[in-house]
């Protein structure tokens, strides 16, 4: 009998090509838990794992740490070589984004981080990346800090930049912080073969799954909208069996694997992410329309606006336009910080995603690591809008934009929907 339960890897009921993604969400990573007398998966904290003979816990030891995965009769060994509960996330994730597998990482960060160094290991150290992208994945990138070199480009030059070491091209759709989008297929297209990595966070699963448009290799900052609640870090990455065998023994060797409660609360947020991706981004489409216009805005960047999308890759390549909004203030970086500061509902604070709204100043914050030429606008403000009511968003907002001006917040109510904002403790 093994030590351990056998671990599900393979979920029929995830293989059912009739189950919506919503479901999905709901029962992905879950087999066995109801068998078990359970509702919920059990957390299991063990740091170490009994082994049932010297040849046996050898054996184990060898596939895991070599990048497979647990085995009938495998003993887990150690929790930086494999964990149950991360394992569960990760299948539920895989089978949102119809990928083979998913890697799961501390940090968003940590899982780039681990791409980086397989490719840097395979000879291929050469990156090509779009701008403009995270601030920390320009960081590193730019350090060259992990080994790699990096050409920058735009959709158009991907082509030209490809050269014989390149391992990966790696963009952001839609992109941080301007929201523009990139055409993926277009982009694999001019990769010739070379290995497109994505960074899906600002899109999730739920709107966009990269590999159905070619890419190889999809990323996340789980930290945001996967764990939607602004209470657990963690990263992964998706793609197929193969790179992931290369990147588990990436993870097992250089121990980057995510904390068993972190992956306890991941694997949660994945079951409400669809309601709270639509919710946030009906909102947020709600938000971009009334802020159109604003004398105080030069620009409201969102894809879901009109002329936003020239390529028409929306209900193409993605499903929406998501939930993260970047207004440009007339005043430039004096009205940006005004403007940010004034924010009261809406807190002041890096990260996005969560239930709750955030703003905070690209310039200053996130893309401060960038070169002076691809930085941000210092006039451009990233809003993430969260779950709350869209009249008392437009109103912190509006009421924000005044302050921006310096015309006074008693003018702040008119043209601003419902009633003056409450005071929120
Ligand atoms: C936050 C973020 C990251 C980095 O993830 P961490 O979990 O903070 O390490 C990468 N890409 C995007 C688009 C992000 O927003």
């Amino acid at each position: 009998m093994p030590l351990l339960p056998p671990l599900p890897q393979h979920e029929p009921i995830q293989r059912a090509p009739a189950l919506h993604p919503d479901t999905v969400a709901v029962h992905g990573g879950m087999a066995g838990v109801t068998a078990s007398g359970s509702h919920v998966p059990v957390i299991d904290l063990s740091t170490t794992n009994p082994l049932a003979g010297v040849e046996c816990g050898g054996d184990s030891y060898e596939n895991l740490a070599t990048g497979g995965t647990i085995r009938d009769g495998d003993s887990a060994v150690y929790q930086r070589l494999w964990q149950p509960g991360v394992a569960r996330f990760e299948t539920a994730l895989s089978a949102l984004e119809g990928t083979g597998g998913t890697v799961a990482f501390a940090s968003g960060m940590a899982a780039l981080a681990a791409v980086l160094i397989a490719s840097v290991a395979a000879g291929t150290p050469h990156v090509v990346a779009l701008r403009p992208i995270y601030g920390g994945t320009d960081h590193v990138l730019a350090t060259g800090l992990l080994g790699t070199s990096v050409t920058w480009v735009d959709a158009d030059g991907v082509a030209d930049a490809i050269r014989p070491n390149t391992g990966l091209v790696i963009l952001e759709s839609p992109a941080n912080p301007t929201l523009a989008l990139t055409d993926i297929r277009a982009v694999v297209a001019a990769a010739g073969g070379v290995p497109v990595l994505v960074d899906n966070t600002f899109a999730t699963p739920v709107l966009q799954r990269p590999v159905e448009s070619g890419a190889t290799l999809v990323l996340h900052s789980a930290t945001k909208f996967l764990g939607g609640h602004g209470d657990v870090m963690g990263g992964t990455v998706s793609g197929t069996e193969q790179w992931m065998v290369r990147l588990r023994q990436v993870r097992a060797l250089t121990g980057g694997i995510l904390h068993p409660f972190a992956a306890y609360l991941l694997h949660r947020g994945l079951r409400t992410l669809p309601v709270r991706v639509r919710a946030q981004q009906a909102t947020a489409g709600m938000v971009a329309e009334g802020l159109v216009g604003h004398p105080a805005l030069t620009r409201v960047l969102y894809p879901g606006l009109p002329g936003q999308d020239p390529q028409r890759l929306l209900g193409r390549q993605a499903s929406g336009a998501g939930s993260i909004i970047a207004l440009e203030l007339a005043g430039g970086f004096e009205t940006a910080v005004r403007f940010t500061e004034a924010c009261a509902l809406i807190t002041h604070a890096v990260s996005l995603g969560g239930v709750d709204s955030l703003v905070q100043h690209p310039a200053s914050l996130t893309h401060r690591p960038v070169e002076a030429g691809a930085r941000p606008g210092a006039g451009i403000v990233r809003l993430s809008i969260g779950l709350e009511h869209v009249d008392d968003l437009l109103a912190d907002i509006l009421t924000a934009l005044d302050v921006a001006m310096d015309v006074g917040s008693n003018a702040a109510m008119d043209g601003a929907a419902g009633e003056p904002r409450q005071a929120v403790a």
